[in-house]
């Protein structure tokens, strides 16, 4: 059976833009019968705000977005993360790196990105035999990298397309977990995905460059029947073209919830930004059920205007 996942990361509440790719997921999943799983994506120690984790199913609730099984806590799957990333060293796909964040960016021969992110420039590639070896030698312990072979990645998403991208040119050897033990997010959603044999991935289009990453950590694990279905949606962004975050207000659903919005009003919001045009407003996501079509979607960003918010605030 096909299976999908809601994965928030409980870093802080969900918003306007996190509730459209939530409810568009959703409806993908209830209207081709795939099985929904919730996993909260708490690795992210020092960024992670208690209870935000509740508040996020609070959230998805309100809007009767469901899901079948689940919550599954990332923290709680250490062990997985851990032998998956001894595997990528001993097998040669993975190596210790002791440089600074400060190190890469200064490095004189670090090219950028095309957002501007610095491309690590392979410092450490082949330079230790093991991360106890990195550790003796720099005095501190190493974070681990993928080693990103040469070559293209090519790929098809079910919303834009045919995609392509040339890895270690275009992004670099990414790290797979930190230098205090913790996985990073790529490794971390890679195995679980692999494990709960989660077949369809939709999320934002701000992830895209993180698929060509996943799918060399699947080929690298041994798991390349496993590839899942991507689709990337536009970002929902503010006027000023940013991604929908605190400077354009306060849009988190928990926001609205507490001055007693309606959640039909929301959801008639998100409808509208998923190319659903309705006559009456939802009393629940279930109402919606029936009515999305991908191809209908918007293929630029969502624009968020403080005119939605006064309307959904009612002022
Ligand atoms: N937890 C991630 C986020 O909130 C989503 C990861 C994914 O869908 O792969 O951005």
């Amino acid at each position: 059976m096909p299976i999908t996942r809601l994965a928030p990361s409980p870093t802080g509440a969900l918003h306007l833009g996190n509730a459209r790719t939530f409810l568009a997921n959703w409806l993908l999943a209830r209207q081709n019968r795939w099985r929904i799983l919730l996993r909260i994506e708490d690795l992210d120690g020092p960024r992670v705000k208690k209870g935000a984790d509740q508040q996020a199913i609070d959230d998805l609730c309100w809007l009767g977005i469901d899901w079948d099984q689940g919550p599954f806590y990332q923290s709680s799957r250490l062990p997985m993360y851990q032998a998956a990333i001894r595997r990528l060293i001993d097998s040669r796909h993975a190596y210790p790196c002791v440089c600074t964040r400060s190190e890469v960016n200064t490095a004189a021969s670090a090219p950028h990105a095309e957002d501007g992110a610095t491309i690590y420039p392979e410092t450490c590639r082949g330079r230790f035999a093991n991360p106890q070896q990195a550790a003796t030698a720099a005095g501190r312990e190493p974070a681990i990298r993928f080693l990103v072979p040469d070559g293209i990645v090519p790929f098809t998403d079910a919303f834009c397309g045919q995609q392509q991208f040339e890895p270690r040119r275009q992004l670099g050897d990414f790290v797979i977990a930190k230098a205090d033990g913790t996985p990073a997010y790529q490794l971390a959603v890679v195995v679980d995905d692999a494990q709960m044999q989660v077949s369809h991935i939709v999320r934002a289009d701000d992830l895209m460059d993180s698929t060509p990453r996943q799918i060399l950590l699947y080929e690298a694990l041994g798991l390349r029947e496993q590839l899942p279905w991507h689709c990337h949606l536009p970002l929902v962004v503010g006027p000023d073209g940013r991604r929908l975050a605190k400077r354009h207000g306060d849009t988190r659903l928990a926001s609205y919830r507490q001055q007693g919005v309606p959640a039909g009003r929301v959801l008639s919001l998100l409808a509208r930004w998923c190319g659903i045009s309705l006559a009456h407003e939802p009393k629940a996501a279930s109402d919606l059920v029936g009515k999305f079509d991908l191809s209908a979607m918007s293929r630029q960003a969502i624009v968020f205007r403080d005119e939605e918010d006064r309307w959904l605030r009612g002022r």
